[in-house]
Parts: structure tokens; C-alpha cells; sequence
């Protein structure tokens, strides 16, 4: 009885837990009208849980004996979530590495995961009819009504029913006036409301491209329907958002949809209205204000069509998509694209084999495109596409280096950039000065012994905060009182060392006390209204200094700054990380671009106690792009990405002897595993992570790198096995990160 037999179909069942592989069951009571098929959500028994999980094979045999197997609960859905949509969960979990329930489960949106039926919300929009536009004499003895049909005629494209009662009316109101024939209503997304009257695509005119912009159009429209990749490389302010606009509405003109991914900090209600006011068609904003409601109604809207333009920060990747027509990711290089924990993917990455998968063109936009791009770009697998100029005739600002060492300090900034600032504050213009660090100062110090604050959970220094007055480690959070005495030796003389946005902002406030001084950091526009409040009133135009970390450098324009300054160009000079120079010289880049958008000319003066160094030369000489080519040629000498792949292997653990002692084993495993298969692997490891110690755990990690990338993740996925048989990993935290962009 038990003999698995052709037609016995056993249900291949991935559910969210770490564990990487389906688990099988038998079907329950109800079946799928057409059969059963990939892509339907089941609640099956799981340990003693009960979980929803994804149909992801049917098949008749199994491992395991056929009594032991479980039945499936309850069947969710009758059609499968959609296609394209697990095609690329699956990928992503095969290439990250990652479990294929935890992946489905957290690339849907909350209300089905908890087991919702995926169907939009619709509401009654209602509008008046011929008949109601002449009432007569009928309504003279219902003034309530005639007051509600007076208030549907104001509006021609009719009023949604929560519009209505917030007019203070009610349904019975509705329904006389619907039985009189004098109003009618039909039923529509909530998310995506259909448009009503003209079928245009266009809401408002285009901009007249200038000759640059038009070339670029030119190109991306030779190819609207097949699979091709775009680098528009365009300096900050060239026009890169008009040349999607532009495309986007061919893609819309063809009856496709739009994906437009940005950097968490893009996703502006400026950015927003500027896609909303252009289309008139359903442009839907996926953002982390969105309660569960709203996130499934998107979802809905996406799938089925109905939404033309999507765009959203990285988790946008996953949407699915009725007819996929262009995918764009701005801003290509920002690190927000990649998650850094659980399913470690990389959004711009996906979306380019998203694209290769939907046979659909991807433009990757960015003044200072990441090295992974420009290598492609140079050999020939990406179109290069390049914006050289300012749209609307802005000059470039220019940018000088300004030697700090020896020079008299206030709040971070030297003489010659406080008379700067003064000049331009005197011509009624906006300032810009840029702090890579929040708080008052970067550590506090003993005048006398030199003692350091520490944090006593981390290898780190803490940072001194005014308001609240404390200091605060920025790795663990940990807070401790500022101590009034050195602890060491009990002087009195402890100062603060170096410049955050806090101290740079009184130092400014106490040399130009008659200015407006605004702060923009992580501290100081915890709520998100205090941030659009004060950005607002910068657009405004009247002068004023700006203070801020990077939270200013992306995404906004300030079309009245003419003084940008940063008080500290050396971060990423000395680092670690290979990646840092890069990252800063972008960051520095964005930053620069930030100044005389509109008629004036810009200025940027960057501070340094390094004025020699080459490669800040070459980037204020000669701008990224030649600073980037640099960069290139000695990633390719040193053997690092993009040149080479990589995965590591980080590991935590309370004793630090824990983690070396298993990584250890594991790279010796590792290594002789890859001698014996003749595999082209490099094995690095292990070594203590860069910050050793965070919050009292001790971080190391095994670094893999190869030529080829399947050599790469052959070499990770049996490394990750082979974790998973010690029992002393169970005791520990690891990960594995495939195209690691941090490397701490
Ligand atoms: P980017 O995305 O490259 O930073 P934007 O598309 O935001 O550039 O354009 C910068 C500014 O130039 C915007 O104010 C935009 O309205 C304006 N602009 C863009 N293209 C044109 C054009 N063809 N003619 C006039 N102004 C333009
Ligand atoms: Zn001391
Ligand atoms: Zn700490």
C-alpha cells in the first residue's frame, strides 16, 4: 500500500528555517483545480510548528519512507505566486547561498507569509451620470443628497467611498442616489487606481533633450526588447533622471511596466513626484513607510499589471512584474544595494539576471559607477553611455585641495575655509560643509597620559555626544556617563579630539552667530518629517549653512549651494579595506556635485593632512573617472574584484580561541579538498576581522577568491556542508558572503 507508485505525487515543500533543502509531504484534503503545481503557498506541520510554505517540486518518489511523511494542512492558494518572481528567488538562494524558504518567505510581503490570499483590496470610486447632471426638482425635498451629488459633480474622475464619508456622508445617501440613477460606481485598486480619461502616457510635456541626452535615448531605444546592459555614466546633474523618464515612457507607450530601483536614501517625495507628475499612469512607491495593507496591495498591483511604474529601495528587486518592460537601478554604486545579513544579495546584481530572464533591457545609472560596472563596461559586456555635461548649462564646481597640517583648527574646519565661508555668506548664497562623522568628536582624550575613551565591548574608540551628553561606541550603542577626571591618571585635562557634525556646528554657530545653521545627520532628523522640514526650507534659497554627514551627499539637490567643504577628505586613505578608496572617492565625488547646480558656479575645497597623497591628487586633479582607471589597473595587479571573485566566511563567537580554533579546521579542510579536486581556489585564512572585537564577541573569517565563479561556489557550497557536519559551528555564529562589499 505504501509503495510509491507514478501516480502518487509527493509535494517538494520549501519552508522558512536556515535549513538549505525542500522537505517532502503528501497532499492534504484539497488540491489546485488544474493540479498541482509549483508556486503554491501550503501550511504544512513542521517539527511541532506549523508553518506556510512553497510548493516547490512535485514529484512521485521519496527519500523518505513513504508512512513517515506528513500531510500538507490546508492549501493556500488555487494559482501559483508568480513565476517570475520564485525563478528568482531560487536563483538567488542557490547563488547566495542562502535557504529557499527563508528566501521566498522574506521576498513576499508580510500579509502572505502569515497566509493571506493574494488579492488586492478595491474600493468603490463613484461618479455622476448623465441623468444626475440634471436633477430637476427631484432632490428639492433631499438637501443632504443634493449637497452629496453637488460634491460628486465637483470631481471628474469621481470620488473613492472613504473620500465620501469623510465629507460627512453616508451610505443610504449613496444608495438614493444610485436607485435614482443619478450616480454610479465601479470597483478598483486601491493601490493602483485606473486612470480615467486620457489615454496619454504623458501627464506633462517632456524636457527638449540637449545633444547628449538625445544620443543616449537614441541608443537605449534601439534596444526596448531584448536583454542588454547600460552604463549611463553621467556627472552628477547631466540629466540622468530625465533620460529614464524618457524611456520609461517608451516602455510605457508599449503597454510594459517600469522597475526603478534607488539608494535607500533616494526614495524622496521629490524623486517621487517627479515620476508621479510626469506619467499619467499608476507610478507605486515601494518604501519602508508602507503598513502590511499597502505592501500587499503594491504587490498585487505589480502582478497583475495594473501598476505601470514601480520604484523602490533594494528589496524592490523581488517584485513581480504582469510584463516587465525596462528595469533601472540609479545610483548603481550605492552600497545600500547590498544586504548585509540573512540572504546577503546584491539588488543591482539580481536585477541584471532578473533582466537577462525577462529578456528586458537594464540601465545602471551613477556619476561614479562602481568598478564592477566600468570593468564591464571596458570590456565590451556592458553598453557604455556617457553624459559628460550639466543639463540647463551649469558649470562644474571646482575642486581644490586644502593642506590643513600645521593650521589653527575650530570645529574641524582651517582659516582658509572659514574665509570662504564668510565670503560666500556675505553674498547671500548657501554652504555646504560636509562631516563624515555625527557627534561632537570622534574620541575623547587625557591631556596628560593619553588615555582614549574605549568602548569596553569593542575594539573601538567611543565618540563624544553633546546632545544627549555622553559617549556613545557607534559599533554597539553602548552609552556611558562623560567622565569628569581622567580614569588613568585623574587629571582634569580631557579634550576632545577631531570633529563630528555637533562640534563643527557650534564651532560655525560661534564664527557666523547671525547665520541660520542646520544640522543634517542620522541624530538630528531621527523623525522623518524633521528631515523634508528642513530640506524644504534649504530650497527655499535664503543662506544658510548646512552641516551634515553623508545623509547630505545623495539624492538631494540644493540648487543655492555655491561652498561645498569637507572637513576631513582622509577616511578612506589608510584603510583596510580595499573597497575604502573607492567608496570615498565617490562619496567626495557625490558630495562635489552637490554645489552650483543652478547659475552659479560651485566651489569645493576638501581638507586633508595628506595634500600629497597621489591618489586624492588624481581625483581632484582629474576627477573619478581617471582616479577609477587607476584603481583598476592595480586591482588587476593585486588580484582583487573585479578581477577576481570572492566569498567570505565570517564566524563570532564569545571566545575568540572558538572561532579560530574551527576556522582553523576548516580552512585546512578547505585546502585540502581544493588539492584534491585541482580546483583554482585560494584559500585565505583564517584571519581576526578587522575590528577583532564588537561587542564583546570576537569576529574572524576565511577568505576564498578565484578566477571563475563557479569554481567559487563550488568551493563555498562545500565548505558550507562541511560546516554544517561540525558540532562545534552549532555553537558559534557564521555566515558565508558571496561578492562581499564590506570586508570586516
Ligand atoms: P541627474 O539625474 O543626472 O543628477 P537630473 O535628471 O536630476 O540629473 O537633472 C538635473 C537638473 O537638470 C534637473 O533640474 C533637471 O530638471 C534639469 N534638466 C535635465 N535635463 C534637462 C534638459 N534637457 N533641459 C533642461 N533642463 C534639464
Ligand atoms: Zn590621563
Ligand atoms: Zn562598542
Amino acid at each position: 500500500m505504501s509503495t510509491p507508485g507514478p501516480d502518487r505525487v509527493i509535494l517538494a515543500v520549501a519552508v522558512p528555517s536556515p535549513l538549505k533543502r525542500v522537505f517532502d509531504y503528501l497532499p492534504g484534503h484539497d488540491a489546485p483545480e488544474e493540479g498541482w503545481v509549483a508556486g503554491v503557498r501550503v501550511r504544512v506541520p513542521f517539527g511541532r510548528r506549523s508553518v506556510i510554505g512553497v510548493v516547490i517540486d512535485i514529484h512521485h518518489q521519496s527519500d523518505v519512507p513513504l508512512a513517515r511523511l506528513r500531510r500538507i494542512d490546508t492549501l493556500i492558494d488555487r494559482t501559483p505566486l508568480p513565476a517570475d518572481w520564485l525563478w528568482l528567488c531560487r536563483f538567488a538562494a542557490r547563488y547566495y547561498q542562502h535557504s529557499l524558504g527563508e528566501t521566498l518567505s522574506s521576498a513576499m510581503p508580510a500579509l502572505l507569509r502569515q497566509g493571506r490570499p493574494l488579492t488586492a483590496r478595491s474600493q468603490a470610486r463613484w461618479f455622476i451620470t448623465e441623468a444626475g447632471r440634471a436633477p430637476g426638482e427631484v432632490l428639492s425635498r433631499a438637501p443632504r443628497q443634493a449637497e452629496l451629488l453637488a460634491a460628486i459633480a465637483q470631481h471628474p474622475r469621481g470620488l473613492v467611498a472613504s473620500a465620501i464619508s469623510a465629507l460627512g456622508f453616508n451610505r443610504p445617501q449613496l444608495h438614493a442616489l444610485r436607485d435614482k440613477g443619478f450616480i454610479d460606481c465601479h470597483e478598483e485598486s486601491v493601490a493602483a487606481p485606473a486612470s480615467v480619461g486620457s489615454p496619454k502616457t504623458l501627464a506633462e510635456p517632456t524636457l527638449p533633450l540637449n545633444r547628449e541626452q538625445a544620443s543616449v535615448l537614441a541608443e537605449l531605444h534601439q534596444d526596448l526588447d531584448r536583454f542588454r546592459v547600460s552604463l549611463l555614466h553621467g556627472v552628477t546633474g547631466s540629466g540622468k533622471t530625465e533620460v529614464y523618464l524618457q524611456l520609461i515612457e517608451a516602455v510605457l507607450d508599449r503597454g510594459r511596466q517600469a522597475l526603478v530601483l534607488v539608494p535607500e536614501i533616494g526614495l524622496t517625495p521629490q524623486t517621487l513626484s517627479r515620476f508621479r507628475k510626469r506619467f499619467n499612469a499608476p507610478v507605486i512607491a515601494l518604501h519602508s513607510g508602507l503598513n502590511d495593507n499597502e505592501r500587499l496591495d503594491s504587490w498585487e498591483a505589480a502582478r497583475s499589471g495594473r501598476a505601470a511604474v514601480l520604484i523602490g529601495t533594494r528589496s524592490a528587486v523581488f517584485t513581480p512584474l504582469a510584463s516587465p518592460g525596462v528595469i533601472i537601478v540609479d545610483e548603481e554604486h550605492d552600497g545600500s544595494f547590498k544586504q548585509q545579513d540573512s540572504l546577503r544579495y546584491h539588488a543591482r546584481d539580481l536585477a541584471i539576471v532578473r533582466a537577462q530572464h525577462d529578456g528586458v533591457p537594464i540601465v545602471l545609472g551613477s556619476a561614479t559607477p562602481s568598478l564592477e560596472s566600468l570593468a564591464r563596461a571596458r570590456d565590451g559586456h556592458y553598453r557604455h553611455l556617457r553624459l559628460n555635461t550639466r543639463a540647463g548649462n551649469a558649470a562644474p564646481a571646482a575642486l581644490s585641495l586644502v593642506d590643513l597640517r600645521g593650521k589653527p583648527q575650530r570645529g574641524g574646519l582651517g582659516p582658509q575655509a572659514l574665509t570662504a565661508i564668510r565670503e560666500h555668506l556675505q553674498a547671500e548664497r548657501q554652504v555646504l560643509v560636509f562631516v563624515n562623522r555625527r557627534g561632537f568628536a570622534p574620541t575623547l582624550t587625557c591631556h596628560q597620559c593619553g588615555w582614549l575613551a574605549e568602548c569596553p565591548q569593542c575594539d573601538a574608540r567611543m565618540t563624544l555626544h553633546r546632545d544627549p551628553h555622553r559617549l556613545i561606541c557607534h559599533h554597539c550603542e553602548q552609552q556611558r556617563g562623560v567622565p569628569d577626571a581622567c580614569p588613568k591618571c585623574g587629571s582634569a585635562d580631557l579634550r576632545p579630539q577631531g570633529a563630528g557634525t555637533e562640534r563643527t556646528e557650534e564651532a560655525l554657530q560661534e564664527a557666523f552667530s547671525d547665520t541660520r545653521i542646520m544640522r543634517i545627520d542620522r541624530d538630528s532628523t531621527r523623525k522623518r518629517d524633521a528631515l523634508e522640514q528642513t530640506l524644504t526650507e534649504i530650497r527655499q534659497g535664503g543662506s544658510c549653512l548646512l552641516v551634515g554627514t553623508q545623509m547630505l551627499a545623495k539624492g538631494h539637490h540644493f540648487p543655492h549651494v555655491t561652498l561645498v567643504v569637507v572637513v576631513n577628505a582622509d577616511g578612506g586613505l589608510y584603510s583596510a579595506d580595499f573597497r575604502a578608496l573607492e567608496h570615498s572617492a565617490q562619496l567626495l565625488t557625490q558630495v562635489a556635485g552637490r554645489a552650483g547646480r543652478a547659475q552659479h558656479p560651485g566651489r569645493v575645497l576638501i581638507q586633508t593632512l595628506h595634500p600629497e597623497d597621489p591618489s586624492l591628487r588624481l581625483l581632484v586633479e582629474e576627477g573619478y573617472d581617471a582616479l577609477a582607471e587607476e584603481l583598476l589597473t592595480e586591482r588587476r595587479l593585486a588580484g582583487l574584484p573585479p578581477f577576481r571573485f570572492m566569498a567570505l566566511m565570517r564566524g563570532e563567537s564569545a571566545r575568540m580561541e572558538a572561532v579560530i580554533e574551527l576556522f582553523t579546521r576548516a580552512g585546512e579542510a578547505m585546502r585540502a579538498w581544493l588539492d584534491e579536486r585541482g580546483l583554482a581556489v585560494h584559500c585565505l585564512g583564517p584571519v581576526p576581522a578587522p575590528m577583532e572585537r564588537r561587542q564583546n564577541r570576537y569576529h574572524a573569517q576565511l577568505l576564498l577568491s578565484a578566477d571563475r565563479r563557479s569554481a567559487l561556489h563550488e568551493a563555498s557550497a562545500w565548505l558550507d556542508e562541511w560546516m554544517t557536519q561540525q558540532a562545534d559551528a552549532r555553537r558559534l555564529r557564521y555566515s558565508i558572503d558571496i561578492d562581499p562589499q564590506e570586508m570586516y
